[in-house]
C-alpha cells in the first residue's frame, strides 16, 4: 500500500536534488551569490539513508534506484556510526600495495570530514590535537561552519547516488574510501581571504586528480577568490592523511584533499561559507561527482603515492625554490640533514628539509641524497603533524 507513495516521495525528493545539484558557473556568476544577514545555522535538518539497491551502471541521478530519505537525530549524534569495518593501516609502507578492489557495480564512497568536530574526542595518538577547535569568528566557530557545509554536500552526492560518511575529527582507523574530503575554514587577519585546496605531502595522481577537479568548480560556483600560494605546511601535513605515522588516518590508497573553504575572519568569505553554505557545498560536490565521472575506477595505480626510502644529504647541500640551482635559495643545509622527499622532476627531490630545529621545504639535487649508512642524531623528521 505504501509502494506508490513512497515512490511519488523519492521521485520528488530525487527530482528537487537534481535540479539544485546542476552547477551553471554563468548562472551563479550573474546572479552573484544573495547575501543574507541571517545568523549562522549549526546544520541543516540532517537526513539518513536507508539501505538500497546498488545502482546498475552509473551512480548519476537517472541511475539512482529508490533512496529512502528519512528524519533522523541531529547530525552532530550520528556522524561517524555507519562505517566500514576498521582495519589496521599496514605496519610497513614499503610492502606491495594493494589497492582495495572495488566492484564495478557498487556505488563510490566518499567520506566528508568535518573539520574539528568533536576535537576533544581524539584518540591518545592525537592527543596533542584535542585543543585544536579552528577559527572561531564572534562566537561561531569552525566546526559549526564546516558542518553546514558538509552536510549539504553529503545531501548532494548521495541524490547523485553516492555513499557517504559524515566524519568527524577522528577518523576511523584506516579509513577506506573512493575520496576523503576534509572540510575546513581558516582564519587570519581580516583582510586574507580565499579558499585553498592541498593534497597530502606524497600525493597519488588519482589525490591530484581530485584536487583539480575541486578546484575547478569550487571557485567558479562560490564567487570566492583562490589563496594563490596559500597552501601551508599545515594543509599538507594534515593529520588524517598521515597513515604512516597514525592508526586513525585513511588508507593509503584513498584519494584525499584538504579544503579551506574560506576565511571565517573575513567578512567577504563569510558572505558565503557562513550565509551559504549551499554555495559552497555545491562548489565542493561538482567538483566530487566530476572526478567521479572522470576517474577510471579500474586503475589501481592510479590511488598509489610516491614512496621514496628515508634519505639525508651526503654533503653540505642547497634548498632551492625550484627544480634548478638558477631559482632563489632557500636555505644552505649541512651533511645528515633529513630529507621527505614527496616528488621528483629528473634530478631534483621536492622535499621537506630538516636541518637541526629548521625545516624547509624546496628542491635538492639526488645526487646530494642517500640512503643513511649509520643513523644520524636527533629526532625523526617527518613534516610536522598540524590540523589547520
Ligand atoms: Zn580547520
Amino acid at each position: 500500500m505504501m509502494r506508490p507513495l513512497l515512490g511519488l516521495i523519492v521521485l520528488h525528493l530525487l527530482f528537487v536534488n537534481a535540479c539544485a545539484a546542476i552547477p551553471d558557473a554563468q548562472s551563479v556568476e550573474d546572479t552573484g551569490p544573495p547575501i543574507t544577514a541571517t545568523p549562522p545555522v549549526t546544520a541543516t535538518p540532517p537526513v539518513t539513508v536507508a539501505p538500497s539497491p546498488a545502482p546498475t551502471q552509473s551512480f548519476l541521478p537517472t541511475a539512482s534506484p529508490a533512496r529512502v530519505v528519512q528524519a533522523a537525530p541531529p547530525i552532530s549524534d550520528v556522524v561517524v556510526e555507519m562505517l566500514p569495518q576498521p582495519s589496521l593501516p599496514t605496519a610497513t609502507v614499503s610492502a606491495i600495495p594493494t589497492p582495495t578492489p572495488r566492484s564495478p557495480d557498487m556505488p563510490p564512497r566518499v567520506g566528508l570530514q568535518i573539520g574539528h568536530l568533536r576535537s576533544r574526542e581524539l584518540p591518545d595518538e592525537l592527543a596533542h590535537l584535542r585543543a585544536s577547535t579552528g577559527a572561531v569568528w564572534n562566537g561561531l566557530t569552525e566546526a559549526q561552519v564546516n558542518e553546514a557545509i558538509a552536510v549539504q554536500v553529503r545531501e548532494l552526492l548521495i541524490a547523485a547516488g553516492v555513499e557517504v560518511d559524515l566524519l568527524p575529527a577522528t577518523v576511523p582507523p584506516g579509513y577506506d574510501a573512493d575520496a576523503f574530503i576534509a572540510i575546513h575554514a581558516d582564519g587570519g587577519a581580516p583582510s586574507a581571504r580565499g579558499w585553498k585546496i592541498a593534497t597530502p605531502w606524497r600525493a597519488s595522481a588519482a589525490s591530484q586528480m581530485l584536487m583539480a577537479a575541486v578546484a575547478a568548480t569550487y571557485g567558479a560556483i562560490t564567487g570566492l577568490p583562490e589563496d594563490r600560494n596559500g597552501v601551508t605546511i599545515n594543509m599538507r601535513g594534515y593529520y588524517a592523511f598521515n597513515y604512516r605515522r597514525h592508526t586513525h588516518a585513511i588508507a593509503r590508497t584513498t584519494p584525499a584533499i584538504i579544503v579551506e573553504t574560506g576565511f571565517l575572519t573575513n567578512a567577504a568569505d563569510r558572505e558565503v561559507i557562513v550565509s551559504r553554505p549551499d554555495l559552497a557545498a555545491r562548489g565542493i560536490a561538482e567538483g566530487v561527482l566530476n572526478y567521479l565521472r572522470q576517474r577510471d575506477p579500474t586503475d589501481g595505480a592510479a590511488l598509489l603515492p610516491p614512496e621514496w626510502p628515508i634519505l639525508y644529504t651526503t654533503t653540505a647541500a642547497t634548498v632551492y625554490a625550484g627544480p634548478a640551482d638558477t631559482t632563489r635559495v632557500i636555505a644552505r643545509v649541512p651533511a645528515d640533514s633529513r630529507v621527505f622527499v614527496f616528488n621528483q622532476q629528473g634530478d631534483w627531490y621536492e622535499a621537506m628539509i630538516r636541518a637541526g630545529d629548521k625545516r624547509y621545504q624546496g628542491w635538492i639535487r639526488v645526487d646530494q641524497t642517500g640512503v643513511a649508512t649509520t643513523s644520524p642524531a636527533g629526532p625523526a623528521a617527518e613534516p610536522p603533524v598540524t590540523n589547520p
